[in-house]
C-alpha cells in the first residue's frame, strides 16, 4: 500500500510511515525523511493517513485541520523540498522491494543518506544504474551477489515447509538466512529457512542460536499469534462472503432497503466490529514481542561492549 507524505508530497510503501516504537503503533502524517529532518509531523494535516489510522486503531500523528494559516504558512517551505526530493521516489521504491537491501541498512542510515544527498553533501542516485549502483553512490554498500538465492531455490524453501514460518508459526514467505547476512555469507540450503516478515524483519542481525533462545520463550505468545491470525483469516473471508452475497441480493431484486437487507448489514456491521478490535488486539500482541525481541538484543549487545554490568 502506498501513502502520501504530507510534507514532501512522495508516495511512498506504508512503512515509511509508522511511528518510531512506541507503546501503541502510531501512523505519521508525514514520511520517516521528512520526520528524520525536523519536520514536526503534529502540524501537518493528512486526511487520508488519518482515516487509515481510524480504520486499523492506531494512533495518527498529525493536525486535523485541513485548511488555515499554519497549513498555507509552510507551503512555500514545503514546494522546495517537494522538488528535490521526487527524484528519490524511485530510488526509495527499489529500496523498498530490496530484501537484502533493507536488512543491510537500517532505515535510518538510508534516511541520513537522503538528507544529505538532498543538502548536496552526496551526488543524487542516478536512476539508470542499478539498486547496488545507487546505492554506492550514497556511501551505502550492499552484498547482493553474495547472498542471491535463486527463484528455484526460493520455491522449493517455500513448498519444504509449507509456507509457515518456523519461528512464530503463523504463515511466512520470507526466506531467512538463519546465519544473519552480516555475519556469513552462507548461502547453502543448510542455512535457509522460511519466516514471516515480521520475524524476518525483527531477527535482522542477530545470530540464529541466539533468537531461537529469546523465541522459545515466547512459545505461548507464539501459539496465540497463530490462533489469532486463523481467526482473523476466517473472519475477513467470512465477512467478505456476506458483503457479496448482500451485493448479489441487491443486484437481484433491485431494492436498496428492506427489512432482511438491513438485518443483514446490521450482523456484517457487528462482525466488522469484532474483526476491527481483534485485529487492534493482534497487533498490540505483535508490538509486544517485537519489543521483547528488540529490546533483548539490545541489551545483549551493551553488556558485550561493556557498557552495562
Ligand atoms: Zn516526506
Ligand atoms: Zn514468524
Amino acid at each position: 500500500m502506498k501513502l502520501q507524505c504530507a510534507s514532501c508530497l512522495l508516495r511512498m510503501a506504508s512503512c515509511h510511515f509508522k511511528g518510531p516504537l512506541a507503546a501503541r503503533p502510531q501512523l505519521m502524517s508525514i514520511c520517516d525523511i521528512c520526520l528524520q529532518a525536523g519536520q514536526p509531523a503534529r502540524e501537518f494535516a493528512n486526511p487520508a493517513i488519518a482515516a487509515l489510522a481510524e480504520v486499523q486503531l492506531v494512533t495518527f500523528v498529525g493536525t486535523k485541520a485541513t485548511v488555515g494559516a499554519a497549513s498555507v504558512a509552510k507551503t512555500s517551505r514545503v514546494s522546495r523540498v517537494r522538488c528535490y526530493r521526487k527524484q528519490y521516489e524511485s530510488f526509495l521504491h527499489a529500496f523498498d522491494h530490496s530484501e537484502l537491501a533493507m536488512k543491510q541498512i537500517p532505515r535510518q542510515r538510508l534516511n541520513q543518506a537522503v538528507l544529505a544527498s538532498e543538502r548536496g553533501e552526496l551526488p543524487v542516485p542516478d536512476l539508470t544504474r542499478s539498486l547496488n549502483e545507487q546505492l554506492a553512490q550514497l556511501g551505502l554498500a550492499v552484498t547482493f551477489q553474495l547472498n542471491e538465492v535463486s527463484y528455484l531455490t526460493r520455491a522449493q524453501i517455500r513448498m519444504k515447509y509449507h509456507h509457515r514460518c518456523q519461528y512464530c508459526g503463523r504463515r511466512g514467505d520470507s526466506i531467512d538466512h538463519m546465519d544473519p547476512v552480516s555475519r556469513s555469507h552462507n548461502n547453502t540450503l543448510a542455512n535457509l529457512t522460511l519466516a514471516c516478515h515480521e520475524c524476518n524483519r525483527t531477527k535482522g542481525d542477530m545470530p540464529y542460536a541466539f533468537f531461537c533462545r529469546l523465541n522459545a520463550k515466547l512459545s505461548p505468545i507464539n501459539q496465540q499469534l497463530v490462533a489469532y491470525e486463523q481467526t482473523l483469516t476466517a473472519l475477513k473471508s467470512k465477512l467478505q462472503a456476506q458483503r457479496q452475497a448482500l451485493a448479489a441480493e441487491v443486484h437481484l431484486h433491485g431494492v436498496i432497503q428492506s427489512p432482511s437487507l438491513n438485518q443483514q448489514r446490521q450482523v456484517n456491521k457487528q462482525l466488522q466490529d469484532v474483526l476491527d478490535s481483534l485485529q487492534s488486539d493482534y497487533e498490540v500482541l505483535c508490538q509486544q514481542r517485537r519489543d521483547y525481541l528488540v529490546t533483548s538484543w539490545q541489551l545483549a549487545q551493551a553488556q558485550e561492549r561493556g557498557d552495562i554490568i
